[in-house]
């Protein structure tokens, strides 16, 4: 049975993470998507909230499930016997980061932790959770970037921090 971990922050999922998800899920037989606690970052959604959101949206995936881990992505693949990692790949950019980490993670699991790289659809290209929350920041339409079921929750968030910008919303 081949199993992957696809391991993210998903601050919020996009449309793009649902499409890697997606396609993951159709070339292995389990696809584990897991939030990663980075405490280095200052997410707009906790982790439980990510979680959430994440099982929302592949919901109808049967062989799609989601976790969360508050520690390396090595130590939970150890964890959940598992071997593959999944990354989007969209631009060079996220290539030479990609590249790191990938050898990062190969170097320090004794070479036990593999990962893959999938490319990002065309549309989606440009689609980052970062873009989601400056473009929602300032009221802007975030429909094309995400479902319907997550605009709601950026929005219910971005009217608390930003409300300047939703007043006639
Ligand atoms: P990180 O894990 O670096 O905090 P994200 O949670 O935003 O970043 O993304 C998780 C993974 O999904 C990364 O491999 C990232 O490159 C990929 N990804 C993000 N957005 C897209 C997209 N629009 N198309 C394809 N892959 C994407």
């Amino acid at each position: 049975m081949k199993h992957a971990i696809y391991p993210g922050s998903f601050d919020p999922v996009t449309y793009g993470h649902i499409d890697i998800i997606k396609r993951a899920a159709e070339m292995f037989d389990d696809l584990t998507v897991c939030v990663l606690d980075n405490k280095a970052k200052t997410p707009l959604f906790s982790v439980d909230e990510r979680v959430k959101m994440l099982r929302k949206v592949s919901e109808n995936i049967p062989n799609v499930h989601v976790d969360s881990y508050y520690g390396l992505l090595m130590d939970y693949a150890r964890k959940i016997d598992c071997h593959i990692a999944v990354r989007g790949l969209r631009a060079v950019t996220d290539f030479e980061y990609e590249l790191q980490i990938a050898h990062a993670n190969r170097t320090i699991s004794d070479g036990w932790l593999d990962t893959i790289f999938i490319t990002s659809s065309m549309e989606f290209a440009y689609l980052s959770s970062s873009v989601v929350k400056e473009i929602a920041s300032f009221g802007g339409d975030i429909s094309l970037c995400v479902p319907p079921s997550i605009e709601e929750e950026v929005i219910g968030k971005m009217r608390v921090l930003h409300p300047e910008f939703y007043q006639n919303k």
